[in-house]
């Protein structure tokens, strides 16, 4: 560069800008440790020169080759740049030179190289190489397959101008003007600083591709949380919107058994009278057919009070091992009656269905409200399909169901062809009194029931609806625990009903505490009778705990319920033998206890002979093992 004429040296050398200098310069005294080492392979000293005259290939390899002078001169000129001697020596021995005299050798050389891994660095270009390519088309080929390449064009002649040139082959950064005559240092200089830039494009690449990398993986990190969170939002809102509905339902089946409870006296007193009137008035009367119009309108007002006390889950109810599939069989005649000629009702069930703890009164009860529903959801012709099958669930399937828990359950679908339900009244549908149909044809209590029949189970309810295509309804109920469990009115009877056991009675209505009491004493019974739990554990703890058998109300006034009494008086007495009644739904025990009818329960109302029964076979222990 120094005995180049100086103006030229700086046109030359322009597109290699100051800032990559710098950096070089800098990075070669005192390299980055974490970079070099990251990646020691981009050290490249590979150059190929191009150019038609052998001779040209000699010179390159004197100069680039690092004989002392030249060494020296490189420094000198380095002195005179950046004002002292650099402290160490810039290593120049170590250059690998390859040779091609035609552009297309040039190419295939390039594209070799590539291939084995071993990259050029640069490239010293001749631009006039007859008979093939000229040396910037030869750079303009090479260029497509290997852009990184640095590009020194080696020209005598003014063939190409500067913007000729950039015309051909772009506005490129990896290019410059080497003047001929070239002085040897300028060309150790382009050397030692294109194979350097080079180096440090291809680090600046890797680094870039690092840094996308983990951009990339970071994003993608970032995306999981975001789609997590809006999941799981999502996820509680409708939980949300689940637990209002179901406290709103609570709250709607607590008014309904309060009026239920109300009604059942006036109607009973309204029936009554008219029952004894109608006697009174004979059949002939003048007034005989008003009497009766009472008397039957009663009995119709009885018959919702008995639906609205199925709703609140307020009715006592007959629990033993159900196969639901039999109970669909067995009910498919008559249910294909309820829907009429113009529907088409299948029933598929696997035989063999696990049982289910179920009345199954109310399984029927459940198929004919969801059949007729179905049926008046089809105008004209249509179908219904009826199927129950065994299935096991796992927390992702339960997904947003609040309701909904993993385990073995048994699945009562009943679908439909008909017109759908608006999505405005999805939310309503097993609200009381809820209806869509025409006065005199819907009383809106019949998913009410169902929804309080299948909470009684201790199942839920799905539904899925489209408008115009269909509907279908998924009822769920547990498998039951007892499964092996024979019903106890199949066992054998037992030989006698007599026992001289001792028999803690807690029961707070007075007339059948006092039924119970006279019932099993004359059976030869000791019996304690207790009007509440507090009292029950006190006559225990006069006892010292020698009672073989507590017979229970669930529900009682004081605070203690049947299944709190029992754990009390178990803690000091572990064998006590125990037997629940209610006039309720067994379903009011909850959790604490497990109630098989006819082995630990006993629902209200029961004649005498009932409750000699279950509490003989008690405390012989024939059914001990699945009572609690
Ligand atoms: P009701 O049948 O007396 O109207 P329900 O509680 O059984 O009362 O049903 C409430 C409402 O739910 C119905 O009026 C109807 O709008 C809607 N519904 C229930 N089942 C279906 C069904 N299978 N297809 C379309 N709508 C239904």
């Amino acid at each position: 560069m120094l005995s180049a004429p100086e103006g030229q040296a700086a046109i030359h050398i322009s597109a290699f800008t100051a800032a990559d200098a710098g950096d070089g310069a800098e990075s070669t005294k005192c390299p980055s440790p974490d970079t070099t080492s990251i990646l020691p392979w981009t050290v490249n000293r590979r150059i190929l020169i191009v150019d038609d005259n052998p001779a040209i290939h000699g010179d390159f390899r004197k100069i680039l080759a690092g004989k002392q002078g030249q060494q020296a001169a490189l420094q000198q000129a380095e002195e005179a740049l950046f004002g002292s001697a650099p402290a160490a020596a810039t290593p120049a021995t170590d250059f690998e030179l390859d040779s091609a005299h035609q552009g297309q050798e040039a190419l295939e050389k390039v594209q070799h190289s590539l291939a084995a891994g071993q990259p050029y660095a640069m490239a010293f270009v001749d631009v006039r190489m007859p008979p093939g390519w000229d040396g910037i088309e030869t750079v303009s080929r090479i260029w497509q397959v290997y852009p990184e390449l640095q590009v020194v064009v080696c020209t005598a002649y003014s063939d190409y101008s500067w913007d000729k040139m950039t015309a051909k082959l772009g506005s490129s950064n990896n290019l410059v003007i080497l003047k001929k005559p070239f002085d040897n240092v300028e060309v150790l200089q382009l050397a030692h600083a294109f194979t350097r830039k080079w180096e440090l494009n291809r680090r600046a690449r890797l680094k870039l591709a690092e840094l996308s990398g983990m951009v990339a993986q970071r994003t993608a990190e970032l995306e999981a949380a975001n789609t997590e969170l809006r999941r799981e939002s999502e996820e509680r809102l409708a939980l949300e919107r689940q637990l209002r509905q179901a406290q709103k339902m609570e709250a709607v089946g607590r008014l309904a058994a309060g009026v239920a409870h109300d009604f059942n006296n006036i109607l009973t007193v309204i029936h009554g009278h008219a029952t004894m009137l109608g006697l009174r008035l004979g059949a002939e009367g003048p007034h005989a057919r008003s009497v009766e119009e009472i008397r039957v309108s009663a009995e119709r007002a009885a018959e919702l009070v008995r639906q609205l006390l199925t709703f609140s889950r307020k009715r006592a109810m007959h629990f033993r091992n159900v196969a639901l599939d039999e109970v669909v069989s067995s009910l498919a005649g008559m249910l294909r009656q309820l829907a009429g000629e113009h529907i088409t009702l299948k029933t598929e069930c696997v035989a063999g269905l696990p049982p289910i703890h179920a009345d199954r009164g109310m399984m029927e009860q459940i198929l004919v409200n969801l059949t007729l529903n179905a049926r008046d959801a089809i105008s004209k012709q249509g179908q219904v399909d009826i199927r129950a099958s065994a299935v096991v669930l796992d927390s992702k399937q339960i997904g947003a169901n609040s309701e909904g828990r993993p385990g073995h359950f048994v699945c009562l679908i009943v679908s439909d062809t008909g017109s759908g339900i608006e999505p405005q009244d999805m939310g309503h549908l097993f609200e009381p009194f809820f209806t869509t149909k025409d006065v005199g044809k819907g009383t809106g209590l019949g998913l009410a029931t169902v929804y309080g029949i299948i909470k009684d189970h201790q199942g839920w309810i799905e539904l899925q609806s489209e408008v115009g295509a269909g509907t279908t309804f998924r009822c769920y109920f547990p498998v039951s625990e007892q499964a092996c469990e024979q019903p106890a009115h199949d066992g054998p009877k037992p030989a006698s009903r007599l026992g001289t056991e001792t028999i803690l009675l807690a029961e707070d209505d007075a007339t059948l505490r006092q039924m119970m009491t006279e019932n099993l004493a004359l059976l030869g019974y000791r019996v304690l009778a207790s009007d509440s739990g507090p009292s029950a554990v006190e006559a225990s703890r006069r006892e010292q705990g020698h009672i073989d058998l507590l017979l229970t109300d669930l529900i009682m006034p004081g605070g203690m319920r049947g299944p709190d009494l029992a754990e009390e008086l178990k803690r000091t007495n572990p064998k006590l033998k125990i037997v629940y009644t209610t006039g309720y739904s067994p379903g009011v025990a909850g959790k604490q206890a497990s109630l098989v009818e006819g082995v630990n329960f006993l629902p209200k109302p029961y004649p005498p002979d009932k409750l000699a029964e279950i509490v003989r076979r008690c405390l012989d222990g024939e059914t001990a093992t699945s009572a609690r």
